[in-house]
């Protein structure tokens, strides 16, 4: 059995054939720059990848030819056992504290909670619309937010007027749940505990830092939208939002160009001129000090992420990273964890430096918290969700 995962963008739609069971990715593809003269799309089964150049107006004819590459590359969807299309959906609100069978009401909640994702629900929702009218199989949303519907109110809530709060939904929803979630479940295993206390940073182009007390999230760094929290590839991560004010009065900037600086011009490549961290140390290595001084940003407040983290739980027992630069980048891991040996934490610098899919322990025996590094794997969390969804209809 298998399930197919989307993740539609605003001009791109990411999609992987999964094997729920055995985490097998049987297919994995990428249909970019939608919308423009000229649309690129990558389609990898059985460890050959094909690249096509085709005009794809819309999501539709995305999907449309997505599927075509199914029949004649493979694997055909009706022989591999296709049971179902998971769709990751960034915003869920208040609404949904997990995965949910996609029914009228379901993709209309998704489509009113818009105002709070403007820039992904919609996005999303095109890429449910077009995949429920070409495929005929349960469809699931997962939403990046359900693992955090946990928060405790003195995390959620902003110290903002209660009433326009409530009136307009402002609150901490956070995102890249999928992953938090995985990721801790997977730290558990390892370890062979549930009751910890532990702190995930999600290091990818976006970044984000939870805290999860016994399996469930009690803090993370994103709120409203992904922009608040740690320094991303292009986000600025926290800021003080007079900053926004200041600019509109100073600069003469509008809502939307702010909105844009603050979204896409800023975090490592406001900083540098770069978004993707191997550019950063290129440079930082080349001797640039602006490069170098990112660097440290980053790691800063990462480090202050973990230490209020730690306080708000009350202890610290695992630490784990992952996405692209966490479970990639050991000299970045190298540099927080030496941040924080004054209290008690050592990395071990043989195992930090293995690269692999493997989860490995990076920190000592002797280490006062467990240090890991964990390959997040959303599309499988999303396919399994999904299988999970189906077997109970
Ligand atoms: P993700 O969003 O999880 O796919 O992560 C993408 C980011 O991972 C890229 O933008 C890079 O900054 C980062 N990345 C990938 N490989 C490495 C590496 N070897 N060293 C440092 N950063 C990396």
């Amino acid at each position: 059995m298998t399930v197919l995962v989307i993740n539609s963008g605003s001009s791109s739609i990411k999609y992987q054939l999964v094997d729920p069971e055995s985490g097998e990715a049987i297919a994995v593809g990428l249909v970019e720059q939608i919308g423009e003269s000229s649309s690129h799309i990558k389609h990898t089964y059985e460890g050959v990848k094909h690249e096509f150049d085709e005009t794809l107006s819309d999501h539709g004819e995305g999907l449309r030819f997505v599927l075509h590459l199914f029949d004649t590359i493979g694997p055909k969807l009706s022989e591999a056992g296709i049971v179902a299309v998971g769709h990751r959906v960034v915003q869920g609100g208040r609404h949904f504290d997990g995965p949910a069978l996609i029914t009228q009401e379901v993709r209309d909640l998704v489509a009113e909670l818009a105002p709070l994702a403007p820039l992904h629900n919609p996005a999303n929702l095109r890429g449910i619309d077009v995949a429920r009218d070409l495929l005929d199989v349960p469809h699931v949303v997962v939403f990046d937010t359900a693992f955090f519907q946990t928060l405790p109110e003195e995390a959620a809530r902003y110290a903002l007027d209660r009433e326009i709060a409530d009136t307009y939904a402002v609150r901490r929803y956070g995102a890249h749940g999928t992953s938090h979630q995985y990721v801790s479940r997977k730290a558990a295993e390892y370890v062979g505990r549930e009751d910890l206390k532990q702190i995930v940073l999600h290091l990818g182009n976006g970044a984000s830092v939870s805290a999860v007390v016994d399996g469930e999230a009690v803090d993370t760094s994103m709120g409203l939208t992904p922009l608040e929290g740690l320094v991303m590839g292009t986000r600025t991560g926290d800021i003080d939002p007079a900053v926004i004010f200041h600019l509109h009065r100073v600069a003469g900037m509008s809502i939307d160009e702010l909105d844009d600086l603050v979204n896409k011009r800023s975090g490592l490549k406001g900083l540098v001129g770069e978004n993707d961290m191997r550019a950063v140390w290129d440079m930082a290595n080349g001797g640039d000090a602006n490069a170098r001084e990112a660097l440290d940003i980053y790691v800063h407040r990462i480090v202050k992420y973990i230490g209020s983290y730690a306080a708000v739980m009350g202890g610290l027992d695992v630490l784990t990273f992952t996405a692209g630069i966490g479970e990639n980048d050991d000299l970045l891991r190298a540099e927080v964890i030496a941040r924080l040996a004054p209290f008690g934490v050592t990395l071990n610098a043989e195992t930090n430096a293995i690269r692999g899919d493997e989860i490995r322990k990076i920190s000592t025996d002797e280490s006062s918290v467990t240090v890991l590094v964990i390959p997040t794997n959303e599309e499988l969390a999303i396919a399994r969700q999904a299988m999970d969804v189906v077997a109970g209809l």
